[in-house]
């Protein structure tokens, strides 16, 4: 058997980080939204109990260190099944260490497609609790579409789509270190919070301008000096045309969101000169 699922990638509309737990996790408050730039995850089943992955790139984990293969042992052991033998292949198009949430996006789609092969009847709810296993962002990922995401990520509550619009993704070469940058945070120190009530009330009037004038992320208040080029993009997409622009998750990754299609592929083209840029477009629940 074989099976094909997109991944899609993740954008943060807001972050906010609303405490620390005394479990050592943030609590935090996230207005998160799919785009139609997906990794391309394909399951086949096989004889015997080895979860081998691979991926087009050679420096991703081959073996239990890809979520994908966690996400499937994970699987097995909450259904109560021995582990079946699975040959995951993905194919990565959704830039790695970036903020997109790319592999929490591929242990999603691997639980998607386990669900379908063994436990059609498994609700959504419950595979979102097997995601929450796997990591953070990973219920999230197993709905996608417009959601607000708390406590870890794994509280989650629809939200109304982001209106038609045209996003504008560009990742520079950098890397941030997610747990450096949580440490960077103090807590008292953070002045500024996004609008996440008057952000929801924008979705629900279907209002861009309100949306884009509320896009925030805290992360973006604690990077340290040596990322300045996040400032630097998110000027150049203003400059560019965008309605407003803002770093997804931990970074580096930058987004501006554009009305009409002809500014935006204009903005992309143009950055695509220098950094990792993409023309992209927000979509519903699993990449629909
Ligand atoms: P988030 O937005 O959830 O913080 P991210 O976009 O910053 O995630 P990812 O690309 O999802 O980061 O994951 C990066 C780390 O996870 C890397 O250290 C990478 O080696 C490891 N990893 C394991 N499996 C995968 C996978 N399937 N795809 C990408 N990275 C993976």
């Amino acid at each position: 058997m074989i099976c094909t699922e997109p991944a899609c990638a993740k954008l943060n509309l807001a972050l906010d980080i609303l405490g620390k737990r005394p479990d050592g996790y943030h609590e935090m408050r996230m207005v998160m939204q799919s785009i139609d730039l997906a990794d391309h995850v394909t399951v086949s089943t096989c004889p015997g109990k080895e979860i081998v992955v691979t991926t087009d790139l050679p420096y991703l984990p081959k073996g239990d260190g890809n979520i994908a293969a966690k996400a499937a042992l994970w699987f097995f052991s909450s259904v109560g099944m021995e582990p079946e033998g699975l040959a995951i292949d993905i194919q990565k198009n959704v830039p790695v260490c970036a903020g997109m949430a790319g592999g929490s996006s591929d242990g999603a789609a691997v639980l998607r497609v386990l669900r379908r092969l063994y436990m059609p009847d498994m609700t959504e709810e419950q595979l979102e609790e097997i995601g929450a296993l796997v990591g953070s962002d990973v219920p999230y990922c197993v709905r996608g579409g417009t959601v607000l995401a708390e406590g870890r990520g794994e509280r989650l509550t629809d939200l109304p789509p982001l209106p038609p619009c045209w996003l504008v993704v560009c990742k520079p070469s950098c890397s941030v270190s997610t747990p450096e940058l949580f440490a960077q945070v103090r807590l008292k120190k953070l002045r500024c919070h996004p609008d996440t009530a008057g952000m929801m009330n924008a979705l629900e009037r279907q209002d861009l301008e309100g949306i884009a004038r509320r896009l925030y992320n805290v992360f973006e208040d604690v990077l340290p000096r040596r990322y300045a080029e996040v400032f630097v993009i998110k000027n150049e997409l203003l400059e560019l045309g965008a309605m407003a622009a803002s770093m997804t998750g931990s970074g580096p990754t930058v987004f501006g969101i554009f009305q009409d299609q002809e500014t935006a592929a204009q903005a992309a083209g143009a950055l695509s000169k220098q950094y990792a840029a993409y023309l992209c477009r927000p979509c519903g629940a699993a990449g629909i």
